[in-house]
């Protein structure tokens, strides 16, 4: 078959998600030719879907994430698109950021556009070439035909590691019996009473209110209701698995809300018909929750469906890299000689049984060190994996798969490539010391 050639490259990011748009931010700016394939037409991945990125700081209010992250951040706040840091007292978090993930996909593209990265929009990684253990060229399907491009170095951030999986390097799934956490549709809905919502829907945890771009009043930005009074309605026996369910409601906006509820068991995220059942139910799963709402739920008779994202799975392949970061070095909050940043953000385990969600606390100084051995896959030379693919147990994935610690491995992964294609070096070869001391320099390492 022929292919049409798109260009020799240094490094190419696969995936453009949280951690795969910071890489090859990271990785242009540090001087190498970077191309970015991603297969939706935006950038920014699950994490535009309404999430935040919460962990800047640790519970203990040390803060831990630096560099290209608070560089967004910063850009969101100039932007209108973020509240910034808010200090979230009493909660199970120290701060909380509340984004605007349609600002946040603007932010984004001027930044790989000014750092000079070839974005390839509405394009999958579908096949790669090797030889002997090194990636050599990524085949590429898009609408309009099939592209071959080389590179030296290749991150892999498509979130599932479809890139590492293609060259052989090994990985694993799920817990001890392949369950992963559940996946979830996320709703976003207009005309909401917040006020009226936060008042009269039983929380267990603080409600933090926030003044917000062109209003005078504090709104709630951040609720985490429960349904329980709601238990023996008929819909809700219908629509949860659980009772007392967990509502999660983000709103950097005054009367628009983003809504973290729904929630599919036994969905196996890299298999095709899985995946494709689950689109299917999971939308309807979200209007039949909204009508709920609607119905039941003070604040939300008002409102309208504005309609879902994309399916956000959890979890899938984590790879088996040099080290894997596990349960233990999370909650102890254990560093290591070669971090490359840190994750301060709880273990938030979504019970792949379908139960509830449980935050467990990073013990130590709340956060904890992500080696750079976990983003290097085993049986490969040229590819680093960053983002929810490391190398790391299912509860560690728990944590080190939030946003904040996706962006801070991108970062760290993009910079480690084009030191590597610099230098002619593999990915194990890397000096790790230099690349702690640029990482320093560039704000991701924190004294
Ligand atoms: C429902 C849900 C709620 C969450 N809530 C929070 C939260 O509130 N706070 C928080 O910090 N974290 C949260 N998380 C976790 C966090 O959002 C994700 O773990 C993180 O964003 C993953 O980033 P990533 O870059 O590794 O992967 P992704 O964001 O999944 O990015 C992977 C990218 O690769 C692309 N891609 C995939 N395969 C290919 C291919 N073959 N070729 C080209 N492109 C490809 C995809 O389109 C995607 O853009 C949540 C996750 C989910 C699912």
């Amino acid at each position: 078959m022929a292919y049409e050639f798109r260009g020799e490259y240094d490094v190419a990011v696969c995936g453009g998600g949280t951690a795969g748009t910071l890489a090859a931010i990271s990785a242009a700016r540090n001087g190498a030719k970077t191309l970015l394939i991603e297969r939706t037409p935006f950038l920014g991945g699950v994490a535009v879907m309404g999430f935040w990125p919460h962990v800047f700081f640790t519970r203990t209010g040390k803060k831990a994430v630096g560099g290209l992250a608070q560089e967004i951040i910063d850009e969101l706040i100039r932007l209108e698109g973020s509240l910034g840091h808010l200090r979230y007292e009493g909660g199970h978090l120290y701060t909380v950021t509340p984004v605007d993930c349609e600002v946040l996909k603007v932010v984004l593209i001027k930044m790989v556009s000014e750092a000079g990265v070839d974005v390839m929009y509405n394009a999958t990684v579908r096949d790669i070439c090797m030889q002997g253990q090194r990636v050599t060229g990524l085949i590429i399907q898009t609408k309009g035909g099939t592209f071959l491009a080389n590179a030296k170095m290749i991150i892999d951030c498509t979130g599932d590691g479809d890139v590492a999986a293609m060259a052989g390097a090994p990985f694993n799934k799920g817990r001890e019996d392949g369950k992963t956490q559940p996946v979830s549709l996320i709703m976003r809905l207009t005309n909401v009473d917040l006020i009226k919502m936060a008042e009269q829907v039983p929380t267990d945890k603080p409600v933090l209110w926030a003044n917000k771009p062109h209003s005078n009043k504090k709104t709630p930005v951040y609720f985490p209701g429960r349904l329980g009074p709601w238990d023996d309605t008929e819909e809700a026996q219908q629509l949860f698995t659980d009772k007392n369910h967990q509502i999660f409601c983000l709103a950097p906006w005054v009367s628009d809300v983003v809504v973290n509820t729904s929630r599919l068991v036994g969905i196996d995220g890299i298999v095709y018909d899985e995946v494709n059942r689950a689109e299917f139910k999971a939308r309807l799963q979200i209007y039949a929750i909204y009508k709920f709402l609607q119905k039941y739920i003070p604040g939300f008779s008002e409102s309208n469906f504005i309609g879902g994202y994309i399916l956000g799975v959890r979890e899938t392949r984590r790879f088996i890299g040099d080290y894997e970061l596990t349960e233990d070095d999370v909650l102890a909050g254990r560093k290591f000689d070669d971090n490359i940043g840190l994750g301060a953000y709880p273990l938030d385990m979504h019970d792949p049984d379908g139960g509830n969600v449980t935050f467990t606390q990073i013990g130590g100084d709340g956060s904890y060190g992500i080696p750079y051995r976990c983003l290097v896959p085993k049986g490969v030379e040229n590819v680093l994996v960053a983002g929810r693919c490391i190398s790391a147990t299912h509860k560690a994935l728990a944590s080190v798969r939030s946003i904040a610690s996706c962006m801070v491995m991108g970062q760290a992964a993009g910079l480690a490539a084009a030191i590597a294609t610099r230098e002619k070096k593999s990915t194990k070869e890397v000096d790790v010391r230099y690349l702690q001391t640029c990482l320093q320099q560039q704000g991701v390492i924190l004294a």
